[in-house]
Order: C-alpha cells, then sequence, then structure tokens
C-alpha cells in the first residue's frame, strides 16, 4: 500500500486528508510538526509528502530545504494559505514538486498526488467513467445516460464523478462533503441531499440508492439488484427523503 505522509497542524485539515487518502486506497502518517516530517520522511517508507507551510515548530520551508539538502528526493506537495506568487515560486525553487493553495477541493489535491506519484492506476486511467447507462467523459466534461447528453452543473459534475469513482459503494454525506465541496464546508449542512435530489432528476432517481441513516449508493439500475455478499438491496421506490 502506498503510504504518504502528511505534515499539517491543523487537525481538521490533517484528518480531511488522511480520511480523502484512506478512502482512495492510501496509507497515511500525520505529523504537526516539521522535525516529525524530517525524520519520518528519510526512513524512505513514504512516497509522497504533503506539507503544510506554517507548522507548529517551524516553517515547512525550511523541512524542505533540510530533506532537499540531505538528498531526500521524496516527492513534496506544498500546503499553503499564502496566496502570494512568491512564497509559492519560493516553494518551487526550493524543492517542491507542486502546491496547492488553501482552501481547496479533496479532488484537487487527489489528482496533484496521482501525477506527483505517477501511479500505474494514473498512467493508464480511464478518460471515462461508466456504469450501467451513465457514462462521464472526464476530458470534455460530458454527462451522458444511455448516449443522451445531459447538462450538469460544475458541482453536479463533481459529485456525479465521486459517484462513478465509487461505484456500488456506500458513500456518506461526510465523504461527499468532503470531497465535492471541501473541508470548510458545514457538517450539518444538507447539501449533499440538494444535489443528489438535482441528480435524481437529470439522471434518473433509480441510479442512487438512499442507505438509511448513511448516505447514499451509486447503483446499475439496469442490472440484477443484489450485492456481492449476496444481501437483497430494496429497489429505490421514488422516495428521497434523507436517510
Ligand atoms: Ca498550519
Amino acid at each position: 500500500m502506498t503510504q504518504i505522509l502528511i505534515a499539517e497542524d491543523e487537525e481538521r485539515i490533517a484528518a480531511f486528508i488522511a480520511k480523502g487518502l484512506h478512502a482512495e486506497g492510501f496509507a497515511t502518517s500525520v505529523v504537526a510538526t516539521g522535525r516529525e516530517a524530517i525524520d519520518l520522511a528519510r526512513t524512505g517508507e513514504y512516497a509522497l509528502l504533503v506539507l503544510d507551510l506554517g507548522l507548529a515548530d517551524m516553517d515547512g520551508l525550511d523541512v524542505l530545504h533540510q530533506l532537499r539538502a540531505t538528498g531526500e528526493a521524496v516527492p513534496v506537495i506544498i500546503l499553503t494559505a499564502r496566496s502570494s506568487v512568491t512564497d509559492t515560486v519560493t516553494g518551487l525553487e526550493s524543492g517542491a514538486d507542486d502546491y496547492m493553495a488553501k482552501p481547496f477541493r479533496f479532488e484537487e489535491l487527489l489528482a496533484r498526488v496521482r501525477l506527483r506519484l505517477r501511479t500505474p492506476q494514473q498512467v493508464g486511467e480511464a478518460t471515462t467513467l461508466t456504469h450501467g447507462p451513465l457514462q462521464l467523459d472526464l476530458r470534455t466534461r460530458r454527462m451522458k445516460v444511455a448516449d443522451h447528453e445531459i447538462d450538469l452543473s460544475a458541482r453536479e459534475f463533481a459529485l456525479a464523478e465521486t459517484f462513478l469513482r465509487h461505484p456500488g459503494h456506500v458513500l456518506s454525506r461526510e465523504q461527499l462533503l468532503s470531497q465535492v465541496w471541501g473541508y470548510d464546508f458545514d457538517p450539518g449542512s444538507n447539501v449533499v441531499d440538494v444535489y443528489v435530489r438535482y441528480l435524481r432528476k437529470k439522471l434518473g432517481a433509480a441510479h442512487f440508492d438512499t442507505v438509511r441513516g448513511v448516505g447514499y449508493r451509486l447503483v446499475d439500475a439496469t442490472a440484477t439488484r443484489s450485492t456481492s455478499q449476496g444481501r437483497h438491496v430494496a429497489p429505490y421506490r421514488g422516495h428521497d427523503a434523507p436517510a
């Protein structure tokens, strides 16, 4: 399992990144100080370092300097709340591979992580995600249902993409919120339910199961409705009240 080191002293952001990476099949270690980041990065066990610039004990750029000075070549993605170009340029000159300005959506960070890891999935990654009659072209950003093109807003597209990347998986509201809306969104918000309703209207209600008390699941409405565990999944009956 690919291990990613996260150096971030803000717990909420660290947890947001770790949770998202776990959902994508990565293992993570979270540290809050630059000292620990340097020590762990030097073990050579990490495929990538996500490095916040404002750490508790030292500047992230100093962490980067120290790592590069000793020939540690681990790819580094800098997280910065500092929006100035100077900081970014300094970061890249110091040997960072990429940077993310806070706040960011998880999918944006994930795209950069995949790019830096150059994992086989990334190289061979399909540009079209399909599930049953649903077809989403990531390159042209077009959504089709049984070859019928559907207009989606940017947010609807991001939500549809998240479902199509995890077909058949139960996705919690919290997961969907952090993947599509980012960590700055109020966890008590019902925006996920609202947007699932939009998708049901546009793509067909039967594609999205409500999993009571948890969240939603993308199903192939045209296939036989039983799960791999052999449990029967109740067909969607046209009620879309929040679970
Ligand atoms: Ca910080």
